[in-house]
């Protein structure tokens, strides 16, 4: 088959480079010229674990195009995913403009009948008005129809989830749309049917149920070590003894600093908005949002009981930056928050993330964090160690040299990763919720 991805970001050049390796001829367009020229050079815009390869291997093999002109992609292609980004607006809405203007520029260029599908996350009803504006703009006499197909990869492992996906939801108003989809999508579902058609609202509904479902998994757990805390209950214990259970389970249940990335805090300010534009107003989910952003904070607290609000004499160094380990994104990362306060009251900071140092410097941007290369030496002269994102390099603690580079051997563990039993080799450890 033949088809155009526009948005090559994390979900595009990803879902786009999956379909090239199952023998598709695809087409990836983006308006960001430095960003195409990079990739037909085979410099690839993001990390992703196996993606480089992938992208060349696909493009010798003739199945894979980085494109800024979309009129040239669409003229042979006959399926059209929109993966642009939908961000959260400065008043918590779901920014549509690129996905609208998306919508304009393939009426605009399309020369023959196909099927638009929206992959971008989009509140209820967008598809219809996507569908609105293919008709009243298109320049020739084509039929155009319209699928949501959300995406449910994860970032880190984006890949396996493409190639492998636990379910394909396809939203579509025909079945004929229905066929194409399940024909492009049968080589990733081979081993067994994992397709779960619907109609269009409720497929676009279904991402923002799962992600809100998630985050509220993680903001539920934090609240817990929050309790826990309070009352001598050890959070670690706590979630062996509720993840045992197979209606609760282990997943998404751990305690930390807060949630972020691209998609859980916009997907769920996202979902509050839509509830509250149709008079509904949610109360579960404003509440998930107000425990993840003060969870953001619980470290800064912690560092501010341990030391005092006058940061300025001391240096932090940071293990971590990135939202989640294996992927340079710090969009909404923890890591901006923390280390934002800290930098208020006046801390020094020595930061270190295997991935996400070139990413984290577009978002905070001071002369008082030193970035350096290699993971011990944010130690050296530091009063403390915060570990904000649990990468596995940072799993295992070599404390004779913690205990030479460290000024004061004080560790403040933001997702629960070490042993208590470091406290019996003189260190300070504060954790989450135990
Ligand atoms: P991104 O910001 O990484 O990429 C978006 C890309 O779209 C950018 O490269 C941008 O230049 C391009 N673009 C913008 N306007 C364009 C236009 N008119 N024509 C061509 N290209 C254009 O975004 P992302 O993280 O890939 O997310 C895309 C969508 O997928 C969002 O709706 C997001 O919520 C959803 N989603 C993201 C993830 C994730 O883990 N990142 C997972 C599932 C779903």
């Amino acid at each position: 088959m033949n088809l155009t991805v526009i948005g090559t970001g994390y979900v595009g050049l990803v879902t786009g480079t999956c379909f090239s390796e199952m023998g598709n001829k695809v087409y990836c367009v983006d308006v960001d010229e430095n960003k195409i020229n990079n990739l037909k050079n085979g410099i690839i815009p993001i990390y992703e674990p196996h993606l480089a390869t992938m992208v060349i291997d696909n493009q010798i093999k003739n199945n894979l195009f980085f494109t800024t002109d979309l009129r040239e992609a669409l003229n042979d292609s006959n399926i059209i995913f929109i993966a642009v980004g939908t961000p959260q607006s400065e008043d918590g809405t779901v920014n549509l403009d690129f996905v609208f203007t998306v919508a304009k520029q393939i009426a605009e260029n399309i020369s023959r009948d196909s099927l638009v599908v929206i992959k971008s996350t989009v509140p209820v009803g967008t598809g219809f008005k996507i569908k609105k504006i293919l008709d009243e703009n298109k320049i020739n006499n084509v039929n155009v129809s319209i699928a949501s197909n959300p995406e449910f990869l994860k970032e880190g492992v984006a890949i396996e989830d493409c190639m492998r996906p636990d379910r394909v939801v396809i939203g579509t108003e025909d079945t004929k749309s229905a066929e194409i989809l399940k024909e492009l999508y049968g080589p990733f579902v081979s081993n067994h049917d994992r397709f779960i058609f619907m109609d269009i609202k409720s497929a676009e509904m279904t991402k923002y149920a799962a992600n809100a479902m998630l985050a509220t998994k993680i903001s539920f757990m934090n609240e817990i070590a929050n309790i826990c805390e309070k009352t001598g209950a050890n959070v670690q214990n706590v979630r062996l003894g509720i993840g045992s259970d197979k209606r609760i389970g282990y997943k998404f249940i751990y305690a930390g600093c807060g949630y972020g990335g691209s998609c859980f805090p916009k997907d769920v300010k996202g979902l509050i908005n839509t509830s509250l534009e149709y008079d509904y107003t949610p109360r579960i989910l404003s509440m998930v949002d107000e425990v993840n952003e003060s969870q953001k904070m619980i470290i800064v607290e912690k560092i501010i009981n341990k030391f005092g609000s006058n940061l300025s004499h001391l240096t932090f160094g940071v293990w971590g930056l990135a939202f989640k380990p294996q992927t340079d994104d710090v969009r909404c990362a923890p890591s901006i928050t923390i280390i934002s306060e800290l930098l208020k009251k006046g801390a020094k900071i020595k930061a270190y993330d295997p991935k996400a140092i070139r990413t984290f410097k577009y978002e905070v941007d001071s002369e008082n964090i030193e970035y350096v290369n290699s993971k011990y030496d944010v130690l050296d002269g530091a009063d403390a160690l915060i570990l904000i994102t649990e990468w596995k390099e940072f799993r295992s603690l070599d404390l004779d040299e913690l205990s030479k580079r460290l000024k004061q051997k004080v560790i403040f563990d933001g997702r629960n990763i070490y042993s208590k039993r470091i406290e019996d080799e003189g260190f300070e450890l504060y954790q989450i919720g135990c």
